[in-house]
């Protein structure tokens, strides 16, 4: 399974310094994301959130900032991009324009996000036969 951790620092209720560890992973095909809160001075733990679905930008933020960003590129040219516009407007939540701005990406600079995001589109543009390889 892939995944990523990251901890927040964030303030407990009762005014001590507490942290927020966030995850990010694949599950059965699927990007999900989780958020736990503890606080070691009360012993407060919660479960902030555990489900499928995008991240929000915080938790990608501090995913990105513990692990740096992955980078998705075309490792060889492909006669047509329709497979890779598809694949692409499955996965996200994006508009028409900025879908055909992502494959143009992947034929250049390449497209980032956390490494789960990453495989994610990995598996599915290889599926469709799209040649693509994440940049380590
Ligand atoms: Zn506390």
């Amino acid at each position: 399974m892939t995944g990523q951790t990251a901890k927040i620092a964030a303030l407990c209720e009762c005014g001590s310094a507490a942290v927020r560890q966030v995850n990010q992973f694949i599950d059965h095909g699927e990007l999900w994301w989780d958020a736990e809160f503890t606080c070691d001075s009360c012993g407060t733990y919660l479960c902030e959130h555990a489900g499928p679905g995008a991240a929000p930008d915080d938790v990608r933020v501090a995913l990105l900032a513990a692990h740096g960003p992955a980078r998705l590129r075309l490792v060889e040219p492909v006669s047509s991009l329709v497979p890779a516009l598809k694949v692409l407007r499955e996965v996200s939540v994006v508009s028409l324009s900025q879908v055909r701005e992502l494959v143009e990406k992947l034929s250049h600079d390449g497209v980032v996000g956390t490494l789960s995001e990453i495989e994610l589109l990995k598996t599915r543009l290889r599926l469709r036969g799209v040649p693509v390889d994440i940049d380590r």
